[in-house]
């Protein structure tokens, strides 16, 4: 049997999938799974690689599509404490509304275009709100010295490792120079 998501039609630069059998039927609905390249959703704080997996329902409503199910992929981003560089697997659950284009109250961008669903503004923001904002290679990364910027997850520097607690910094430099 083939899989019925394998049926979608896709544009070659945008992330969209056929949705002409749901047009204006509203209850019924269609099942998608398919892997796509999406590139350009590079983000400030890390990267999605290209080959994502998507698992989506795609039911049709009086004002549109609704779109719903997963999408999941890998994405590489530099943790913060050590900035050693890493890739993760992600899982983003989605849950949106694609309307018909002319109608007012839209999410913007959330738009089926004649008889394509364009999916990708809706993975990207949806991707994008499931990235870490303080990535961490572990939970429990040691980071680097902050006296000798020795990555403490590797060695030793012998150190004192106690965290300053650098709110209070301005603080104690005003009580010297009060002191003084
Ligand atoms: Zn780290
Ligand atoms: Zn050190």
């Amino acid at each position: 049997m083939v899989p019925e998501g394998l049926n979608a039609l896709r544009e070659t630069s945008q992330l969209s999938v056929e949705i002409s059998e749901l047009l204006r039927h509203p209850g019924t609905s269609r099942h998608f799974a398919f892997t796509e390249e999406v590139d350009g959703l590079g983000l400030e704080i890390g990267r999605v690689q290209p080959a994502l997996d998507f698992d989506l329902e795609l039911a049709s409503l009086v004002e549109g599509i609704l779109v719903s199910g997963h999408v999941r992929g890998l994405y590489q981003s530099e943790c913060i404490r050590c900035l050693r560089s890493f890739v993760r697997p992600f899982d983003v659950e989605l849950s949106e509304v694609m309307a018909y284009e002319d109608l007012p109250g839209a999410e913007e961008g959330y738009v089926v275009s004649g008889e394509h669903a364009l999916l990708e503004p809706v993975v990207r923001d949806a991707v994008v709100l499931a990235m870490p904002l303080n990535p961490l290679c572990r939970p429990d990364c040691e980071g680097l010295c902050p006296v000798c910027g020795a990555d403490r997850n590797a060695t030793d520097c012998g150190h004192d490792t106690a965290r300053i607690d650098l709110r209070w910094e301005p603080l104690s430099r005003l009580k010297e120079t009060l002191e003084e």
